[in-house]
């Protein structure tokens, strides 16, 4: 088990856990320090941060914001920010209405498929969460459409599947600028996801003003998380480490803390946080 885990969500967004469940699950399997990262929204962070507290937890603020470079999906996660700043409060607002609108794109396509969904219905899954693929998946399982979310993915919400709907083209320079404007530093999050050339994005946002690189992700074998640390040594980018916890149960799913990320490579991206960010805790932004 690591002692720092800078991936999880919450029910603030697609999580299946409240963010202190969260905060005690982490405190049980010996997570010290830690950033919950739900999509578009600071809104688990309150919660998060009274339970962190009671629980001797140092928790960093955090969220994930989901960008494009020309097809490939790139999520960038941000750390160490102001959460209070009302100009970024703006843009997560921003951010999740054009959610909704690709909620209501995906129930037309899964209709025109065969499967009728109310939209509604969606909604009052997500109830007051950042609303996404995974609730529409727990849709399709409801109505027995699919056996499991996983299938609902593999078959139809997957990257690629036919009813994935990219959301309008958030350019990463303006994720990676709102950040920094607000005192925090921009890691790019699981970068395998990016796809084939994902070294060649990697440069391409370190030049955009990209900080760091998750190097020590979930089930990420020990050769590939090699690779992605001299990437990032290469570009001169910090690493970070994180489970994406979910809580969905999915095949490659890990528990909270149950990542490879080394004691002395946690310490080393704490200290790039406190050397960089104007939040390092947020005991400082309550
Ligand atoms: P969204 O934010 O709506 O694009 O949904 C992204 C979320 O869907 C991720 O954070 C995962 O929780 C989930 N997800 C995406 N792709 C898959 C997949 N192939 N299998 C299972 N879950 C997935
Ligand atoms: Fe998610
Ligand atoms: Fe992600
Ligand atoms: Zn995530």
């Amino acid at each position: 088990m690591a002692i720092g885990d800078f991936h999880l969500h919450s029910t603030a967004s697609d999580g299946v856990q409240s963010p202190a469940w969260v905060m005690e699950r982490a405190a049980a399997n010996g997570v010290r320090i830690l950033s919950l990262t739900d999509h578009d929204t600071t809104d688990g962070l309150p919660e998060a941060a009274a339970a962190a507290a009671r629980l001797g937890l140092r928790l960093i603020p955090g969220v994930e914001i989901s960008t494009e470079v020309g097809k490939a999906d790139v999520h960038l996660l941000g750390f160490g920010f102001d959460p209070a700043g009302r100009r970024l409060q703006e843009f997560f607002r921003w951010q999740r209405e054009g959610r909704l609108a690709r909620v209501e794109k995906i129930v037309s396509i899964l209709r025109d498929h065969g499967m009728p969904l109310e939209t509604k219905r969606v909604f009052e899954i997500a109830g007051e969460a950042t609303v996404g693929r995974p609730h529409v998946a727990r849709a399709l399982l409801e109505k027995g459409y699919v056996a499991s979310v996983q299938e609902a993915f593999d078959r139809w919400l997957g990257n690629g599947k036919p009813a994935d709907v990219n959301r309008e083209k958030l350019d990463p320079k303006d994720a990676i600028a709102i950040i920094h404007e607000h005192g925090g530093v921009v890691f790019v999050a699981h970068p395998v996801y990016i796809g084939e050339n994902y070294p060649d994005v990697i440069r391409h946002l370190r030049d955009l003003g990209a900080d760091g690189l998750e190097t020590y992700y979930k089930h990420y074998p020990a050769d590939v998380i090699a690779a992605h640390a001299a990437l990032a040594a290469d570009l001169g980018m910090a690493a970070s480490g994180g489970s994406d916890y979910h809580g969905l149960g999915n095949p490659d799913d890990r528990d909270i803390g149950d990542i490879p990320f080394p004691d002395d490579r946690v310490d080393a991206f704490v200290r790039f946080i406190d050397a960089n960010c104007a939040c390092g805790a947020m005991e400082g932004a309550l």
